[in-house]
């Protein structure tokens, strides 16, 4: 399983990818956590970017996608992984693709976890608590001043990567003001949908296939039976074998349809009418406003208006100043 987590700080992206951990044992690759390393460790990377990341500010695109690049390749990654914090442009969304593609590497889906911004002040102030507790290091971008930088370049570079994967219909958006536990269920409950609707299509593609002869097939089937002397010849060997494997991939595929649990297979068919019903609103209308939002309300539950969404920025940009 290969995801990206998107979401503004504070957002609980480390927290869900922590659980995603646990439970799917595949890795999680934080950008931040990466970067944090090496300047630690006084790299020569983290000396390059020390002072970009304590001013709140993005590190160059070409040193993430390089340690994201070298990251996947790493033997821990095969069996999957979580992005946390990366991609955070269209750049590195795109180099992401062109990274995925060489590597012949599919993405699963992107969750992201939208949260109402006057809260996510609390949520940091909590987390620097939480650290001072434990008696860890505080991180030195976990300012309200640096917070309310990372959150404006949040605003203007990463968010429109919510646009980018939902016209590639990779997003998933979740209510990340709910509790911890109701987000990850939220978010294991869309996993199963998606893998029970991928089980799905690969039957239906499997028994396509298995009516139809494959073309390499259905090419040497009349040409070998014509050379046959009798008309009643039997099918030649080639296409009587990928006959018989497009039948061996049906019943594998829809094996594993009935295997998926019921309540998964349910939500498979609720993905599969909401990608249907929004296809057919975006055909109808795409040039007015109204069509435009109902698509977006469609496509993301959780999403706020946008009022709340504007009056939420105003109040944390209000308290912002207050503290300073
Ligand atoms: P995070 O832990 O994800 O909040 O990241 C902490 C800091 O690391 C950010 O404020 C940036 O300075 C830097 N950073 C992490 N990921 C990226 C990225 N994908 N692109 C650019 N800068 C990044």
């Amino acid at each position: 399983m290969r995801l990206i987590l998107l979401g503004p700080p504070g957002a609980g992206k480390g927290t869900q990818a922590h659980k995603l951990v646990q439970r799917h044992g595949i890795v999680q690759l934080s950008t931040g956590e990466m970067l944090r390393a090496a300047v630690a460790a006084e790299t020569a990377v983290g000396l390059k970017v020390k002072d970009i990341m304590a001013s709140g500010g993005l590190v160059p695109d070409e040193v993430v996608v390089g340690i994201i690049s070298d990251r996947i390749e790493q033997p821990d990654a095969k069996a999957g992984f979580i992005l946390d914090g990366f991609p955070r442009t269209v750049p590195q969304a795109q180099a992401l693709d062109e990274l995925l593609k060489k590597k012949h590497l599919k993405l699963d889906a992107v969750v992201e976890l939208r949260v109402n911004e006057s809260a996510l002040l609390d949520r940091v102030e909590a987390r620097v608590a939480q650290m001072r507790e434990r008696g860890e290091e505080v991180r030195i971008d976990d300012t309200p001043e640096v917070l309310s930088k990372r959150l404006a370049s949040y605003r203007a570079q990463t968010e429109p990567l919510v646009h980018y994967y939902s016209e590639k219909r990779k997003l998933v958006t979740i209510d990340g003001m709910m509790s911890i536990e109701q987000v990850s269920h939220q978010i294991e409950h869309v996993l199963k949908a998606l893998s029970a609707s991928a089980a799905e299509k690969a039957a239906a593609k499997a028994r396509k296939a298995a009516k139809k002869p494959s073309g390499k097939a259905a090419k040497a089937a009349p040409g070998k039976a014509a050379k046959s002397k009798t008309p009643t010849a039997k099918p030649p060997k080639k296409a009587a074998k990928s006959t018989k494997k497009a039948g061996k991939t049906v019943k594998k595929a829809s094996k594993a349809t009935k295997s998926a649990p019921k309540g998964a297979r349910k939500a498979a068919k609720g993905v599969k009418k909401a990608t249907g019903r929004m296809a057919v609103a975006a055909r109808k209308r795409p040039s007015t406003a109204k069509s435009g939002r109902a698509a977006k309300a469609a496509r993301n539950p959780a999403r706020k208006s946008t009022k709340k969404v504007t009056k939420g920025r105003a109040n944390t940009a209000k308290r912002l100043t207050k503290r300073r």
